[in-house]
């Protein structure tokens, strides 16, 4: 955990990065807050479409079961009728009355038969006189002559062979005789239009449908379409899709179309225990219609948003730098003399103050050089102010070319004093620079052909690491022997003791 004051180093050595790092992090913050809030969003609409689609199933269900225990009833009521012996002795119409339930013979949702022992119709609920047919080689009239015990058996669809010819599905019990042998069957027909006109009638969307299938995957009934769609009668068996209802008996799942090809919210249900599912099939775009343009409009917008923060951030960031280099070239200024160039005496104070403490601290020598033009009232005199400005600068400069390390400093003392810092630096170090710098500027080319060189004169002050000294005294004794060089006649090095 880094500290207080790191962070605020941090913050005054990349004031830029961190503040890219903030406004990414706030990019990826709004990002991650509008995902999380779309994906709720999301399944809130799901949940709502599955639910709705869940009422519709059991509207639908409990429909069928109703339809399905009136069947049963009147095929119990048409055994029970069947099997009076008197029954035969009556007139053909009060025999008709009898045998099929009153309540029942609304042709709207089907006919239902007694069939005999061979299979030849022996009543029809549409008529007095029965039609003639013989349904000995059908299938469930079979099973019932083999099984005793298959009770309500639900056929598979079928196009019916007497009436109308449309899709039926027939609900078939075995009729007994008095010893418990086969005798015949009792049979309704529920047309399929009949689930067509229910499903009509209940709004869930031009690309959605409701079905309704027997568990062996044939499609019963299909709301917006007719009798004689060729999908009535269809098998699913094998699609993945019916495989999963059929295991999961009901619920929901997003599922692609097997036929379309579309995403579709699938929500069903097993009516009761019969061999029969509901399914209501709700297309997926549909459903998130509304949800998918808000999601696009706010997706937009915050792309926008995240794009102008970015933006704000680089015109920012772009500024600090701009900032940050004009303070840099101020700070330079400030420690910078105008006249030469070279550190001011700010600067240099501080230079000093620090090299000392470090010099002090790590017992590691140091010296300066105090560095004084030789006559320069007279070369003012002779050259004016302009002209002892001139050779100012051109001994600064002769100064500055001499030092090398990085270390050192070489800095305006004051008027035509210099001096010139150097750590870690022994005696005869500092002699040898100051002799440098001393030929270099003896060396320099005279002013406006002047007949006398600018000429410096230089004491050095060395500091010996375990002797007791200070910053002070060090420039003293650097002063001093300044003074002894000019004594001794200018132009010279001179060290202290
Ligand atoms: P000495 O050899 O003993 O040092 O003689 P000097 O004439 O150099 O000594 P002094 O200290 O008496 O004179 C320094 C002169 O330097 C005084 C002033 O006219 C001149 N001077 C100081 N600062 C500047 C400056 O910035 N520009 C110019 N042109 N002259 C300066
Ligand atoms: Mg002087
Ligand atoms: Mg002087």
């Amino acid at each position: 955990m880094p500290t207080r004051s790191q962070r605020s180093a941090l913050y005054k050595s990349h004031p830029e990065l961190i503040l890219n790092l903030g406004s990414c992090l706030a990019v990826l913050a709004i990002v991650a807050i509008v995902s999380f809030l779309l994906i709720r969003e999301r399944s809130n609409v799901e949940q709502s479409a599955v639910r709705s689609a869940s009422n519709i199933v059991q509207l639908i269900e409990s429909d069928i079961v109703r339809n399905v225990e009136l069947y049963d009833l009147s095929l119990r009521g048409l055994i029970w009728a069947v099997q009076q012996p008197q029954l035969r002795s009556m007139p053909p119409e009060l025999r008709q009355q009898i045998i099929f339930n009153q309540a029942f013979t609304t042709p709207v949702r089907g006919d239902m038969l007694w069939l005999d022992a061979h299979g030849d119709v022996a009543a029809d609920s549409t008529s007095v006189i029965p039609r003639q047919a013989n349904f000995a080689d059908s299938k469930v009239f079979q099973a019932h002559r083999q099984n005793k015990d298959l009770g309500l058996v639900i056929s598979p669809p079928f196009k019916a062979r007497l009436g109308n010819l449309d899709w039926c599905i027939s609900f078939t019990r075995r009729i007994n005789d008095a010893d418990g042998e086969f005798a015949g069957v009792a049979a309704g027909a529920l047309r399929l239009s009949y689930f067509n006109e229910l499903f009509k009638r209940l709004d869930i969307g031009s690309e959605s449908s409701i079905n309704l299938m027997n568990t062996d995957g044939v499609l019963l009934a299909r709301q917006s379409t007719t009798a004689e769609d060729p999908l009535i009668g269809a098998n699913f068996a094998d699609r993945p899709n019916f495989k999963r209802l059929l295991a999961d008996g009901s619920g929901s799942f997003a599922a692609i179309s097997g036929r379309t090809g579309k995403p579709r919210l699938l929500t069903f249900a097993k009516v009761a225990d019969l061999p029969l599912i509901v399914i209501v099939a709700r297309s997926s775009d549909e459903v998130f219609d509304s949800w998918r343009r808000t999601a696009i409009l706010v997706g937009c917008a915050t792309g926008v948003l995240c794009i102008g923060i970015l933006w704000l951030t680089l015109l920012l960031g772009r500024e600090l730098r701009r900032r940050h280099s004009a303070e840099q070239d101020l700070a330079a200024l400030a420690a910078t003399d105008s006249l030469t160039g070279l550190a001011n005496r700010r600067q240099l104070d501080q230079v000093l103050r620090r090299e000392w403490s470090r010099t002090q601290r790590n017992q590691r020598p140091m010296a300066v050089l105090m560095v004084d033009v030789d006559h320069f009232k007279a070369f003012n005199e002779r050259h004016g102010h302009q002209g002892g400005d001139q050779a100012l600068r051109a001994v600064a400069a002769a100064i500055g070319r001499s030092i090398r390390r990085p270390a050192d400093l070489a800095a305006r003392y004051g008027g035509e004093e210099f001096l010139v810092v150097l750590p870690e630096t022994e005696r005869r170090g500092a002699q040898n620079l100051a002799e440098r710098i001393r030929s270099s500027i003896e060396a320099l080319p005279p002013y406006a052909d002047d007949k006398q060189p600018v000429t410096v004169s230089i004491g050095v002050g060395c500091f010996t690491p375990g002797t007791q000294q200070d910053l002070a005294a060090l420039l003293g004794s650097a002063d001093d022997a300044l003074y002894r060089a000019k004594r001794n006649g200018r132009n010279r090095v001179e060290t202290a003791a």
